[in-house]
């Protein structure tokens, strides 16, 4: 009999972990608390695919920046502070994360894992039904110090092999030349894409459905049987039930450390609030995605849809929605793309997800030392749909005891214990 795989959580990076242990012939079972129809962290967000996302949030400078924003309520970045021995740990190994040195080990990793990845969803589009549009990626700048900074950025991308173009306000216009933008000068990498999360995800999950996953929706895992000090034997739910398993993938996003301290084991992770508001008609309908540098505002046409979502909330895992923090989202757009106005928005219900960010900005990707059968797949931040395909494709290697097709000790769940 195949090993049988139990992952909990059918986020991106479940389905994505569900679908890459099938194909290496093992029998799985996906336990989600939500029911099939959700809406969570992997559906309304901005569908970008970004090998350009080669430096980790944490990194020099972002202190600075988080501490002037701290006190603006409509601002991209926000900690709002709460007495948590938990919180204060993650800043604290935040700002240790956040030098040059991290960044210069972090870099050509998250470069092959993205590029990795992307080959993933190009493979993907030949047996499912989503559309990955391969138009690239504008970083978007209003004035002439964030354009320099960017085009630092895009010469530390060119050195890794990333392509990056740093083009001034009408070389922009030539790329996309129905859209009018108020900005000073962007930044263009070709090889980042986009697709609409829904529609990749509803593609993936009716695969799975069909090449005989086991669902279990409304399953909420709420504890673990432990049979020898090394093994765990099954899944606990909420209802009573039991799954009992040979391996388990905890990929539960921003819910994973709830769920690991029922093993003793500690996994910062810190929830990172989200916004998104899709205009279904939008009055002009940019061709390339865009991110507006200067409000760190990601914009991206879904078909004839147009997103726009952004702000990064660390507030624990309430899902409540803060009317500033949209309206933060809407302004900004309308400053960088001057046709549109906030009203286009006023019908328009927000969305709202919680990325699950690791102080050190690099996801948590590998088995635990502590539990024989026990791995992690979480922490991805901004970047869990563009590194779904590849961390469900390592975590079947892993499982597998295979050859590992990128080395990942630095993504080690044991880092922090
Ligand atoms: C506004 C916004 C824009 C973004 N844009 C991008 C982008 O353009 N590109 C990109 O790559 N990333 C983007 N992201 C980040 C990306 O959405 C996340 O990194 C990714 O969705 C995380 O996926 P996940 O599977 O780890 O977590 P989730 O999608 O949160 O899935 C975890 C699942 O586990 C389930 N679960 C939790 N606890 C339990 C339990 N006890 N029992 C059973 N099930 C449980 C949850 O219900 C959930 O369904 C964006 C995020 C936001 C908020």
């Amino acid at each position: 009999m195949s090993k049988h795989v139990v992952v909990i959580g059918a986020g991106v990076i479940g389905l994505c972990t569900a679908y890459y242990c099938l194909q290496r012939g093992f029998t799985v079972t996906v336990v989600e608390r939500l029911p099939a129809q959700r809406d969570g962290t992997s559906f309304g967000n901005a569908g970008m695919i970004v090998p350009s996302h080669f430096i980790p949030l944490a990194a020099p400078g972002m202190i600075t920046t988080a501490l002037k924003w701290m006190w603006n309520s409509s601002s991209p970045f926000y900690i709002k502070p709460r007495l948590s021995a938990d919180l204060i740990d993650w800043c604290l190994k935040f700002s240790r994360a956040a030098n040059i040195e991290h960044v210069r080990r972090s870099a050509p990793l998250l470069r092959d894992l993205s590029f990795a990845s992307r080959s993933c969803f190009e493979q993907l589009t030949t047996s499912m039904d989503y559309e990955l549009v391969k138009k690239g990626l504008l970083m978007l700048c209003q004035n002439e110090r964030t354009l320099e900074d960017e085009a630092r950025t895009a010469t530390h991308a060119k050195e890794l092999d990333i392509p990056a173009e740093i083009l001034n306000e009408k070389q922009t216009a030539v790329l996309d030349p129905n859209t009018r933008m108020h900005i000073v000068g962007s930044v263009y990498y070709p090889l980042d894409c986009t697709l609409t999360p829904e529609r990749f995800l509803a593609a993936l999950q009716a695969n799975l459905v069909n090449a005989g996953v086991q669902f279990i929706w409304c399953g909420e895992v709420v504890d673990f049987e432990i049979e020898k000090p090394r093994r765990i034997r099954a899944t606990m739910l909420a209802d009573g039930n039991q799954i009992e398993a040979d391996e388990l993938v905890l990929c539960s996003g921003a819910w994973s450390p709830l769920l690991a301290a029922k093993l003793s084991l500690r996994i910062p992770v810190e929830a990172g609030k989200g916004y998104s508001l899709t205009l279904p008609k939008p009055r002009q309908l940019p061709s390339i995605c865009s991110i507006l540098t200067e409000a760190r505002v990601a914009v991206t046409p879904m078909g004839e849809a147009l997103r726009v979502g952004g702000t990064m909330e660390i507030a624990g895992l309430s899902q409540k929605i803060k009317p500033n923090r949209v309206r933060g989202i809407v302004n900004s757009f309308c400053r960088y793309f001057p046709d549109f106005n906030p009203s286009d928005f006023d019908d328009i219900p927000p969305w709202r997800g919680l990325r699950p960010c690791s102080p050190d900005g690099l996801p948590y990707i590998g088995r635990t030392a502590r539990f024989d059968n026990l791995s992690i797949a979480t922490g991805h931040s901004m970047m869990g749909l563009s590194l779904g395909p590849i961390t469900g494709k390592l975590m079947a290697e892993v499982l597998s005891d295979s050859r590992l097709s990128h080395d990942i000790t630095m993504l080690s769940p044991d880092r922090y214990n």
